[in-house]
């Protein structure tokens, strides 16, 4: 399998430089509102603010993949003396929490870097600089090319399921 390189970006939180400004929040929600800018409402953002000013608890922790189960058991960390709670440092849309699902629909929220920005909008309005952003490339094993032959079959199978079509095959197999 041959390999390729990917750009891989990542945004680097510097949990020690958040104030808890939540600027992150109101830029994410406002910039994917549909249409854009028209709303902001950090239930909708990517981002949200695991915030106790109290402990002096500032984490920014970004919506990641959706899950359909809950953990079966539960983390607690502690860093730098401060304990966070069981789902702090989770990114997880899962049933336990209201966290990284959309108010209305209840769709889960997940980052998407911005997707065609040159820079993600929650790392441009940290003023702080608790967050920033890199980008590496990785080599990757690249997906093997399918032939005409195999996207045709690949889409009749996902259509119509695999029994379905190695019965059809069969039976034109038998008439030629
Ligand atoms: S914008 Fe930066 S400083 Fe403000 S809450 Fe978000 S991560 Fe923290
Ligand atoms: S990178 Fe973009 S989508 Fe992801 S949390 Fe930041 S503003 Fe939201």
């Amino acid at each position: 399998m041959s390999k390729a390189k990917k750009k891989i970006k990542v945004i680097k939180i510097d949990v020690d430089k958040c104030n808890g400004c939540r600027a992150c929040e109101l830029i994410c929600s406002s910039f994917h509102a549909t249409p854009k800018y028209s709303s902001n409402n950090p239930e909708r953002s990517r981002i949200r603010l695991i915030r106790d000013p109290i402990k002096d608890i500032y984490l920014p922790v970004y919506a990641g993949e959706y899950t359909p189960s809950e953990c079966t058991g539960r983390n607690k960390y502690v860093l730098d003396g401060r304990e966070y709670s069981e789902c702090d440092t989770c990114r997880a849309s899962c049933p336990s929490r209201s966290l990284f699902k959309e108010p209305d629909s209840g769709l889960p929220l997940k980052c998407d870097m911005c997707d065609g920005e040159d820079e993600p909008m929650c790392v441009k309005w940290c003023l702080s600089k608790a967050l920033t952003y890199e980008e590496r490339e990785e080599e990757r094993e690249e997906e093997p090319k399918l032939g005409e032959m195999e996207i045709g079959l690949e889409s009749l199978v996902n259509r119509h399921g695999l029994q379905k079509v190695m019965d059809t095959i069969a039976r034109l197999s038998k008439k030629g």
